[in-house]
């Protein structure tokens, strides 16, 4: 039986505490800018009030965000009347974050008026002024403090907004598996938040992407290189193995003079020196039939020099030598003999011919 009271306790505890868990399940930025846009309507909520001071109180939450908590929440303490808490807060935020200070620009001044009724002495009629209790002020609120106290709620909301889109934008990016793509993305990230503080993983991502397309454009860009040159080598080998030889080894040289270290220089060098070879050995072929083709010329020409510039001696065409002292009468041309003269001649073994012996009477004779 004792034990009832304290399971009730423990349930209207939890009933109590159980919205604050939802409430804590939101992400804390996402918390404070809820709370930051309520107290923009509801400038003392105390709910919302709540969810700053647990705010400020993480040291672990971004310092720009925590400052401006700070300084709403205790200019808050303000606007409700307690400047001995709002004094404490502000001294309390000038420690923590002394080159933010001017996000409360609010001195006694704007929040205390000298005292009416003793003019600021603190002093009426020899004793304690009853309106002032001594102070020689009273409480009275510069209209600056509600709207230092907004701007410091919108910059919150702002800041938190900006955040939530950031987070989402740069998720996005992660995601995205092209790096043309997350490239693009990112950048337009970090052109559109350039005053952000926290881009390092946005830019080492960045890098890292154009990185990855300088590699991936490299490999693409070896790997048409060496296709073309494959593509050349295979037309410099079809052109050697071509009719047009001379000019099969014009190319190949100029070819390996301008890549000298291509894969298939090697190949194409013992292409070339084959090439060099057989013209080489043409060439001396055609040099032995030239010199061949000219010896038999110049043996020729000689001949006809030879034949041209060197008169025959030609056989005399004259009367034998000592034709001129023959008497011609002594010589009869024998086709000029009768079968008579040739009988005769043949009896009187001579060739002369007696005029007056011829006709019948040489016929006797020989009877
Ligand atoms: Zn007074």
């Amino acid at each position: 039986m004792n034990n009832h009271p304290c399971i009730m306790f423990r349930l209207v505890t939890l009933m109590a505490v159980f919205p604050l868990f939802l409430v804590a399940g939101l992400p804390e930025e996402a918390r404070l800018r809820a709370a930051s846009e309520a107290l923009q309507q509801t400038p003392l909520s105390v709910p919302d009030l709540h969810v700053f001071s647990e705010y400020v109180r993480n040291g672990d939450n971004p310092p720009a965000l925590r400052s401006r908590a700070m300084a709403a929440y205790a200019m808050a303490l303000l606007l409700q009347g307690n400047t001995n808490n709002f004094v404490r807060a502000q001294q309390a935020h000038r420690t923590a974050y002394p080159e933010d200070a001017q996000l409360i620009p609010l001195t006694a001044e704007h929040y205390s008026i000298p005292c009416d009724a003793c003019n600021g002495t603190g002093q009426r009629e020899k004793s304690v002024c009853p309106q002032c209790l001594g102070r020689g002020s009273q409480f009275q609120l510069s209209p600056l403090v509600a709207q230092t106290y907004k701007e410091r709620l919108g910059e919150i909301a702002a800041q938190c907004r900006e955040n939530a889109e950031y987070a989402e934008k740069f998720k996005e990016a992660t995601k995205v598996s092209r790096d043309d793509r997350q490239i693009e993305l990112l950048q337009a990230l970090t052109n559109s938040y350039p005053h952000r503080t926290d881009l390092a993983p946005a830019i080492a991502l960045l890098d890292d992407a154009l990185a990855k397309r300088e590699a991936r454009l490299r490999a693409a860009q070896e790997q048409e290189e060496r296709r073309r040159i494959e593509r050349e080598a295979a037309a410099l080998k079809e052109l050697a193995q071509g009719p047009d030889r001379p000019r099969a080894i014009r190319e190949l040289r100029a070819y390996l003079a301008a890549n000298p270290h291509v894969a298939p220089a090697i190949e194409l060098q013992a292409v070339l020196d084959e090439l060099v070879a057989k013209e080489e050995q043409r060439q001396r072929l055609v040099k032995i039939g030239i010199g061949v083709a000219v010896l038999i010329g110049c043996l020729c020409l000689v001949s006809v020099i030879r034949f041209f510039s060197f008169p025959r001696r030609a056989s005399p065409s004259g009367p034998l030598p000592g034709m001129d002292k023959i008497d011609k009468a002594d010589f009869t041309d024998p086709l000029s003999l009768t079968a008579q003269d040739s009988l005769a001649r043949v009896k009187r073994k001579t060739v002369r011919i007696p005029v007056e012996e011829t006709g019948i009477k040489d016929t006797d004779k020989v009877d």
